[in-house]
């Protein structure tokens, strides 16, 4: 994760696609540029799992076994759902590397604070 980060923070400025820092203006339209981008990505997201769905319902009316129906959706949709977390991961890693937080270790920790929870 830590190299995604490093990949994204370069990235992004080679493309000037980071979140500016020049101003308090200019911050918060890249701030929320970046929100909404995600956003619209993760939207992406449900839309394929919508569409995992109805290739499995059109495979099942045509006589297809519903495990084989839904493992033939699963791969139809695969590369494009790949895409898709990939631009999540990307918006992401823009938001953690404005705020300097190392996602790595943020996710080990909420993962062990979770953890803590359920076993409670
Ligand atoms: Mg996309």
């Amino acid at each position: 994760m830590r190299e995604l980060q490093e990949f994204t923070k370069k990235y992004q400025k080679e493309l000037n696609y980071h979140i500016k820092e020049d101003s308090y203006e200019r911050s918060k339209e890249s701030i929320l540029m970046n929100h909404m981008l995600l956003s619209t990505e993760v939207a992406e997201i449900a839309e394929l799992l919508r569409e995992l769905f109805t290739i499995t319902n059109e495979k099942k009316i045509k006589g297809f076994d519903e495990v084989e129906a839904f493992r033939y959706a699963k791969r139809e949709i695969s590369d494009d759902l790949g895409k898709e977390i990939s631009d999540c991961i990307a918006y992401l890693c823009k938001l953690a590397n404005f705020f300097e937080r190392d996602i790595e270790k943020d996710f080990y920790d909420k993962m062990e604070e979770v953890k803590q929870r359920v076993k409670k």
